[in-house]
C-alpha cells in the first residue's frame, strides 16, 4: 500500500480538524529545503543557480525543527538540493520523527547507501528517491552516467534494511507514454513502495528551457500514460486519485501554495514551492501578508503552464473531503483518458512576469557579509 493506513488516518484526521476550525488555509506538507547545495546538475533543476556564498548556506537543525513545529503540517518533505549534503540530517530527520510527523527525504541517492546508518526504519520515514524512468531515460535527465543504477543498487539496499522507499519521477515533453508505463511496470520488481509522479515546472533559471511541457501536452501525455495502466490503477501511485485526474485534464483545479508552504536558507518562500518572488520572516507572516489572488494560474504570467504537484495535491485533498463519493469513484473506475477534457482558465488577464532572483541573491549576500563581517570582529574581540 503506498500510503500506510495510520498515514492516512492521521492525515485525514488533521484535515477534518481544520475544516471543523472554519479554517480558510492551512499547511498540508512543509517543504524544507535545509540547502541548496547539490551533487548534480539535472537539465530541468532550477533550484542550484545560486553563487558558492548562497550554496554554502544551511539551515541549521535547530531552524529546520523550529520551521517545522512554526508551520504544524503533518507532513515534511525535505527537499533541496541534495539534502545528504547536509551534515546535521540525521538529526533533522529524528527530530521530526520524535514529533510524529511523516518525514520524505528526497534524495537522488548518490549518497545514500554511505548515510543509510544514520536513519532507521519507521511508519514515519520515508526514502523519496528522485527516478524518472529506465538507465538511458534517467541518465539523460540527470546529465550524468550511471546515476539509475546507484539509485536502484540504493533502493534494493534500502529495501532489504526495512525501509519504506518511493520514487519521485518528474516528466517533461520528451518522455514517451509507452516506456513511462514500462517503467512504472518495473519499479515494482525494485521493491518500490509508492510512486510520486509530476510535470517539471517551467524553472526561469533551468539551464533546459525547452522541453517544459503546456499544460494541454501534460494533459494528453499523462492520458497516455495512465491509459496503458488501466487508467493509472495498475500501479501503486502515492497520491490522491483526484490529483492524478487532474493531471488528465479531468478537473478544473485551482492551485493551493499554501498547502506546502516552503522554508529554505532566505526563509518562508512566496507564494509556492516554485516561485520564489519574495520571503516572509515567519510562517505566520507568510500566512497572513502573501497576496495569494496574485497568483495561479490565469492570475500571473509565470504560473501559466503550472500542474506541479506540490501546487494541485492539497486541492485534491480538500476536494476529496468535501466530496468523499466522487474520489471513490476515481479509485474504483481510474482515470478517465478519453472524451472532453474539463475547460482550461483564460489566460488573457494574467499580470506580466517579475524577474526578481536578481535582487534576492543581491540582498542575501549581503546579509551573509555582515554576518560574517560581524563574526570576525567578535571572534578578534
Ligand atoms: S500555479 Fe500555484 S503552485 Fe504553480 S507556480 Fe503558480 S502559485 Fe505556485
Amino acid at each position: 500500500m503506498p500510503i500506510p493506513l495510520l498515514q492516512q488516518a492521521r492525515i485525514g484526521a488533521y484535515v477534518v480538524r481544520q475544516h471543523l476550525a472554519g479554517r480558510r488555509r492551512y499547511p498540508l506538507v512543509l517543504m524544507l529545503e535545509p540547502l541548496f547545495r547539490c551533487n548534480l546538475a539535472c537539465a530541468g533543476c532550477g533550484k542550484i543557480d545560486y553563487p558558492d556564498e548562497i550554496l554554502n548556506q544551511r539551515l541549521t537543525a535547530g531552524e529546520c525543527l523550529a520551521a517545522v513545529d512554526e508551520c504544524g503540517a503533518p507532513v515534511v518533505s525535505i527537499a533541496g538540493g541534495e539534502p545528504l549534503l547536509h551534515k546535521e540530517i540525521g538529526a533533522i530527520v529524528a527530530g521530526i520523527v520524535e514529533r510524529r510527523k511523516f518525514v520524505y527525504l528526497c534524495t537522488n541517492a548518490l549518497l545514500m547507501q554511505k548515510r543509510m546508518g544514520l536513519f532507521r526504519p519507521s511508519p514515519y520515514f520515508v526514502w523519496s528517491v528522485h527516478l524518472v524512468g529506465d538507465r538511458e531515460m534517467h541518465d539523460r535527465s540527470v546529465c550524468e552516467d550511471g546515476v539509475h543504477e546507484r539509485a536502484a543498487a540504493a533502493i534494493r539496499a534500502a529495501k532489504e534494511r526495512g525501509f519504506r522507499v518511493n520514487i519521485n519521477c518528474t516528466l517533461f515533453n520528451d518522455a514517451e507514454p509507452d516506456r513511462v508505463a514500462k517503467f512504472f511496470d518495473g519499479v515494482g520488481a525494485l521493491g518500490v513502495d509508492g510512486i510520486t509522479v509530476s510535470p517539471g515546472y517551467a524553472y526561469e533559471r533551468a539551464p533546459d528551457q525547452a522541453h517544459f511541457l503546456t499544460r494541454t501536452r501534460t494533459k494528453q501525455l499523462f492520458r497516455d500514460i495512465f491509459r496503458r495502466g488501466r487508467g493509472a490503477r495498475a500501479w501503486s501511485f502515492s497520491q490522491s486519485g483526484l490529483f492524478l485526474d487532474f493531471l488528465a485534464g479531468n478537473r478544473d483545479y485551482r492551485c493551493t501554495p499554501w498547502g506546502n508552504p516552503t522554508r529554505n536558507v532566505f526563509g518562508w518562500q512566496r507564494p509556492c514551492y516554485l516561485l520564489g518572488e519574495g520571503y516572509a520572516r515567519t510562517f505566520r507572516e507568510l500566512m497572513e501578508e502573501t497576496d495569494w489572488d496574485a497568483y495561479g494560474t490565469g492570475n500571473y504570467e509565470k504560473c501559466a503552464d503550472c500542474m506541479v504537484h506540490s501546487g494541485y495535491e492539497a486541492t485534491a485533498v480538500q476536494d476529496a473531503v468535501r466530496h468523499p463519493l466522487k474520489a471513490l469513484a476515481v479509485s474504483l473506475r481510474g482515470v478517465r483518458t478519453d472524451g472532453a477534457m474539463a475547460q482550461e482558465i483564460p489566460l488573457d488577464r494574467q499580470r506580466p512576469a517579475r524577474y526578481v532572483f536578481s535582487r534576492h541573491v543581491e540582498q542575501k549576500l549581503a546579509e551573509i557579509r555582515i554576518t560574517e563581517a560581524r563574526s570576525k570582529e567578535s571572534t578578534a574581540a
